[in-house]
């Protein structure tokens, strides 16, 4: 083979076995190493036991494999845990992964580090260093179940990064989610905090992935506050574009709200949320406990409960996310790449 080497994930089955073909080999010798690869989490051709000798060199010589390596991993009192991955094109990312009873999420980053620069969070501090590859977000998944062994039921875009910045890529993640590792869409939420395009395009999708939309105030002037880069986006050219997707998907989306002390947990707060989840929007609103990070003004509010319930009173569905893995700065918006706490 002339040239760098392609790399295993990004091939589909597809893919492999017209490669296979060409180099006449049988259609079950690609199927082989497809489960070896993707359902026995072996990605070393020298451990496919049952492959000829001559395929498992041909599959060195041929494709790269290359994995992520596991930088550190901190445990939280809570079992929430923090893994911070090398990536093969290099630079590193965080990885959060939560247990809850019989629920464990992993929550994977799109980009090393993120440009949209919220005010609260530690990840927008850092600025963008670069767009991962598709297959950079997947192995932050087959890292974390494969080499980490860790049980994973439902997988959020929750890390660093915006997902719709960085489209194609996490659509190619996407893909090798439900189609080689055999996540349900319905397990798979894709956070973001507006891109109207990305919203759109991602309505089109076959797949019914979880839609999550970060919105932290209702009132245009607060939201830009606390979003600066997202001033050129409307509220309501989002809301237009939030509202295409329920159409389209006949479904829900969640509405993400991190509660501010003082900033954005008034009443005033209330009501522009009540005008803003109205039809044809079918939204729930997901309220977050705020996780401080040094450095930064903000305070979690004492006010959550009696936000929820105002929410509620008004006719609203309207959830708490309790803070997880704080004590190890892996909690929203907490990730910036802290080897301590
Ligand atoms: S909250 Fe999300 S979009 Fe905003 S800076 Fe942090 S990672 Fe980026």
């Amino acid at each position: 083979m002339v040239g760098v080497k392609p790399v295993f994930w990004t091939a589909s089955l597809e893919e492999l076995k017209r490669e296979f073909d060409s180099a006449g080999l049988p259609a079950y010798r690609a199927q082989q190493v497809w489960q070896w690869v993707w359902q026995k989490g072996i990605a070393q051709p020298t451990q496919m036991t049952d492959l000829p000798q001559s395929l498992r060199q041909k599959l060195e010589a041929e494709w790269r494999f290359p994995l992520p390596r596991l930088l550190h991993r901190r445990s939280s009192q809570d079992g929430t845990q923090k893994l911070l991955w090398e990536l093969p094109e290099g630079g590193s990312v965080e990885s959060v992964w939560i247990p809850q009873r019989q629920r464990f999420t992993l929550c994977v980053s799109s980009q090393m580090g993120c440009s949209f620069n919220c005010r609260f969070c530690a990840t927008g501090q850092m600025g963008l260093e670069r767009q991962l590859k598709g297959y950079e977000i997947l192995l932050q998944v087959y890292g974390a179940k494969f080499l980490l062994g860790l049980p994973i039921t439902h997988i959020v875009f929750m890390g660093m990064g915006e997902p719709l910045l960085n489209y194609s890529a996490v659509m190619e993640a996407l893909t090798g989610l439900t189609q080689r590792m055999g996540f349900s869409a319905r397990r798979i939420t894709i956070s973001t905090v507006g891109i109207p395009k990305g919203i759109e395009r991602l309505a089109e999708r076959p797949e019914r992935f979880e839609l999550a939309f970060s919105l932290h105030s209702a009132i245009p002037e607060k939201r830009q506050a606390l979003i600066p880069t997202a001033a050129h986006i409307s509220l309501e050219s989002l809301r237009a574009a939030l509202a295409y997707y329920c159409q389209k998907r006949r479904d829900w989306i969640t509405l993400e709200y991190v509660l501010l002390a003082n900033i954005n947990d008034g009443p005033e707060d209330v009501a522009a949320l009540r005008d803003f989840v109205a039809p044809p929007l079918a939204a729930k609103v997901n309220l977050i406990e705020y996780n401080p990070t040094p450095g930064l003004p903000f305070r979690p509010s004492p006010r959550l409960k009696e936000f929820q319930r105002a929410l509620l009173r008004r006719g609203l569905i309207a959830t708490i996310r309790y803070s997880r893995g704080r004590d190890i700065a892996a909690g929203c918006g907490q990730l910036a790449r802290q080897l301590v706490s």
